[in-house]
């Protein structure tokens, strides 16, 4: 993208109404604009960022077996009144009438209708296990929105959900999403550490939240550090493993991480000091079990192998995608801006020119340009006739991984400068070598 083409309104001054360095970053770089409380447009540059989130989202999800399909953002009252919900929820859903005064939401979240759909196209235990999901706003109408993204009221959740016909079986079901998410983060570079949750309607250990430190955070979070050096990506551990799975789960049950809701003291003293992590943490993703809840309520029951009836048993697996955008921007900047992962990176080179009323930088850095895009990588040239100085300024704030300054000196010995942005480290590369870098 050229920056003289592109739509990406940037502010000089920090805005005042935001509270978090995410959210005034998020405003000032021009992700998002405000549109009502807690409902944000997404610019094109955050749009950038959320689809490369939601990608990765989706990836991991397919790769553990989960099913992707598409659900409605309206929904019909009737379908809350059958699991008792409907009346439950509270303020925080947002109702609708429609022409015929039918009575409608906006999902918070969506247990009854894929409970209902499963019900409806279901018979056989032969269809089970199954887990779907899907990518999709949501509406809350949260008391109080705020830190932008984070709290929204409109945000974009990923959420799945799984049948099997016990709880051996659904075990086995939130072991997988278990390791799909923590996959899913270490993929987005951030550390992302499973606290075990307060657990949901039916007890028993199987909740856990996925809580990024940053000191911003809802919650005061302790975690040992031995999380800090887990790798997730190795090969060995696979999906339909079941006792590679279940040493997964031992592990993290091991390892001591809980939310101030959790946390147990004489546990927290049997870690030794030194490995003792303890901050705020925000909530990015949120998995239970919550047996057959719903499908009791619902009346969702399939033959099972003996003949008899058998009501699936269920779990339901969320990740904050739009809230991500302002997590990951919480646990990755500096005082210049934003410092993007190169996974979700909106684009991972930005292009300078020191002096944009220069000739032949202008051809350097279009040439450049031309290179790094047709060779696939995705790059920002700022071709402004703009001060160097602001340019790079920037690049900083927007937060590319890596920037390409092009100016007079330089160029006359065929010499560019490669910035890496979350060092500030530079280095004087030929043109070729830049590239090399840049595309290696
Ligand atoms: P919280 O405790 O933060 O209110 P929750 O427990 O109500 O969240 P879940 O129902 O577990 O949320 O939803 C799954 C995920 O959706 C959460 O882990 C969070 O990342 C995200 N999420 C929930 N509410 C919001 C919101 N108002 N704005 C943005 N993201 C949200
Ligand atoms: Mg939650």
């Amino acid at each position: 993208m050229r920056l003289s083409q592109a739509f990406l309104p940037v502010l000089k001054e920090s805005p005042s109404d935001a509270q978090i360095v995410s959210h005034k970053l998020m405003l000032r770089a021009g992700l998002v604009r405000q549109t009502a409380a807690g409902i944000y447009a997404w610019l094109p540059l955050g749009l950038k960022v959320l689809r490369k989130i939601e990608q990765i989202v989706r990836e991991e999800q397919d790769r553990a077996g989960a099913i992707e399909m598409l659900m409605p953002t309206i929904q019909s009252a009737d379908l809350w009144r059958e699991s008792g919900r409907y009346d439950a929820y509270g303020p925080e859903m947002l109702r609708i009438r429609d022409r015929h005064d039918r009575e409608m939401l906006f999902g918070p979240t969506n247990e009854e209708m894929i409970t209902a759909i499963f019900r409806d196209d279901v018979r056989s235990y032969r269809d089970l296990p199954r887990t779907l999901y899907h990518i999709q706003w949501k509406f809350r109408d949260e008391v109080r929105p705020r830190f932008g993204v984070m709290r929204g009221r409109e945000f974009l959740m990923k959420d799945a959900y799984s049948f099997d016909l016990d709880e051996a079986g659904a075990r086995q079901s939130y072991y997988t999403q278990l390791l799909a998410y923590l996959r899913t983060f270490q993929r987005m570079g951030i550390r992302a550490v499973p606290m075990k949750a307060a657990s949901g309607p039916i007890g028993g250990d199987l909740s856990h939240e996925f809580i990024v430190l940053a000191p911003t955070g809802e919650s005061e979070v302790f975690y040992d550090a031995d999380y800090d050096a887990m790798d997730w990506s190795q090969t060995e551990l696979r999906y339909g493993d079941a006792a590679g799975l279940h040493a997964m789960f031992e592990r993290i049950g091991q390892t001591y991480a809980a939310t101030d809701e959790t946390h147990d003291e004489a546990r927290w003293s049997q870690v030794p000091g030194e490995r003792q992590r303890q901050g705020r943490g925000i909530e990015v993703g949120h998995i239970f079990y919550f047996g057959t809840k719903y499908s009791d309520a619902m009346g969702l029951r399939v033959s099972g192998p003996d003949g008899t009836m058998v009501t699936p048993h269920m779990g339901s697996y969320g990740v904050g995608v739009s809230r991500l955008v302002g997590a990951i921007i919480e646990a990755s900047h500096d005082d210049s801006g934003i410092i993007w992962p190169e996974a979700v990176a909106p684009w991972s080179v930005g292009i300078v020119t020191m002096r944009g009323d220069d000739a032949a930088s202008r051809q350097a850095a279009g040439d450049f340009y031309d290179k790094l895009t047709s060779l696939g990588v995705e790059a920002l040239y700022d071709d402004r006739d703009e001060r160097g100085g602001a340019k790079l300024a920037g690049m900083d704030v927007m937060g590319l991984p890596k920037q390409i300054i092009i100016g007079p000196r330089g160029l006359a010995q065929g010499l560019v400068e490669l910035k890496d942005r979350r060092t500030g480290e530079k280095q004087e590369l030929s043109i070729e070598s830049a590239l090399a870098r840049l595309t290696a």
